[in-house]
């Protein structure tokens, strides 16, 4: 007889829970903040030839310093016009999710502290909690203001009282949707005088007009670090793509951590072909901005609350139960978020007609759902 495997478990593992956002199959897919538009026929064309270039090469290992790719991410950050980014300055990984672990394997460890202002992206402790290192849930909501938004004062303050090791920002915010400004940036990582600070930015081509990229920031701050997908906005959510941008030295230090070879071939090719069509693919933006918006207005007019966004989703709150409206939508086929705040939920804005469906019911159900009812 020999232990049983809990008790082979690492002991701060013991009881957890795994991330599970529900993978069903339905008509309405509006829960995961992917982009509901498929890739362009030109962009398959595009990747389908590069896979089918580098097919009979799979016998060697890839470029282990994904060099072209590190250009073409360098060129377009460059390219968005708001500063300019050397291939240096970037490092990928399969999913930013993986680039965060580079970070934390890097950064965090056993007596090291991360901190990160709760509600924000729930892999932000997991992936902190899984390299051993200590998760303080820092809070946001000030009197006075709105109730998610994070104030200069109070992130400073919490930054000084947990004096850790990784603070995370998330900007615009999920499950939020709000941005936040660059001198709150500024003030946390003045205050975090040893401390890394990591800008999740996974939303910032849905970014209303004059929000500034905390990469306007990088200069000068070798400790900042900004990190991207293209499982968003350029639609690549299954391509696996992930990345950031910081100082050279830092970069330096996650090449000590990353598995050899992490990036395959065929997940650089396929990310420099969508890259070399950025256009197309970052086409759909604007539509989906349009829905975001869509979304908000229609929401209030039914009594509902929704977060001002500047993502490609809505959180919205003034509901009696929101597991009760999660189901109630759910067995119509339109499968939204429960993000586990009380009284909301989070959706996707996706093609009109996705939009339109979850409008529609949810135009039915707020009379009922709704925590107050009109006059
Ligand atoms: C969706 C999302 C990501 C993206 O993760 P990938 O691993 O790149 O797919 C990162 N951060 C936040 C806040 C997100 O919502």
């Amino acid at each position: 007889m020999g232990s049983s495997l809990s008790d082979l478990l690492r002991p701060d593992l013991r009881g957890r829970t795994p991330y599970g956002a529900p993978q069903l199959d339905v008509p309405v897919p509006l829960n995961t903040n992917e982009n509901s538009y498929a890739v362009p026929q030109d962009v398959v064309d595009a990747i389908v030839a590069s896979v089918a270039e580098l097919a009979s090469g799979l016998n060697r290992y890839p470029d282990r310093e994904f060099v072209r790719l590190r250009e073409d991410l360098a060129a377009y950050l460059t390219n968005t016009g708001e500063v300019a980014v050397g291939p240096e300055q970037v490092w990928a990984g399969n999913g930013s999710n993986e680039v965060l672990l580079h970070l934390l394997q890097a950064f965090g460890g056993p007596d090291r502290v991360a901190l990160g202002f709760t509600p924000a992206y729930s892999m932000h402790p997991i992936i902190t909690r899984t390299s051993g290192t200590t998760w303080v849930d820092g809070f946001r909501g000030v009197e006075g203001a709105g109730a998610f938004d994070l104030d200069v004062a109070s992130a400073v303050a919490q930054v000084r009282a947990h004096q850790p090791n990784i603070v995370f920002l998330c900007s615009p915010n999920n499950p939020t949707g709000t941005a936040l400004g660059l001198d709150l940036v500024e003030a946390v990582y003045d205050a975090g005088q040893r401390a890394l600070v990591v800008v999740d930015e996974a939303y910032a081509e849905f970014a209303r007009p004059g929000t500034p990229s905390a990469l306007t920031l990088l200069n000068g701050r070798p400790r900042l670090v900004v990190t991207r997908t293209m499982s968003k906005a350029f639609a690549l959510a299954g391509g696996r793509l992930g990345y950031l941008a910081a100082d050279p030295e830092l970069i330096e230090a996650l090449r000590l951590v990353r598995l050899p070879y992490h990036l395959s071939a065929q997940t650089q090719a396929v990310a420099c072909a969508a890259l070399e069509h950025a256009g197309g693919l970052l086409a759909t933006v604007e539509l989906l901005k349009g829905q975001r918006d869509r979304i908000v207005a229609d929401l209030i007019e039914m009594g509902l609350d929704p977060v001002p966004s500047d993502a490609n989703f809505v959180l919205f709150g003034g509901l009696l139960d929101e597991q009760v409206t999660w189901r109630a939508l759910l067995e119509q086929g339109i499968l939204i978020r429960d993000v586990g705040l009380a009284h909301h939920l989070r959706v996707t804005a996706g093609t009109p007609w996705e939009t339109g469906a979850f409008l529609e019911a949810m135009r039915s159900l707020a009379p009922t759902h709704r925590q107050e009812q009109l006059q």
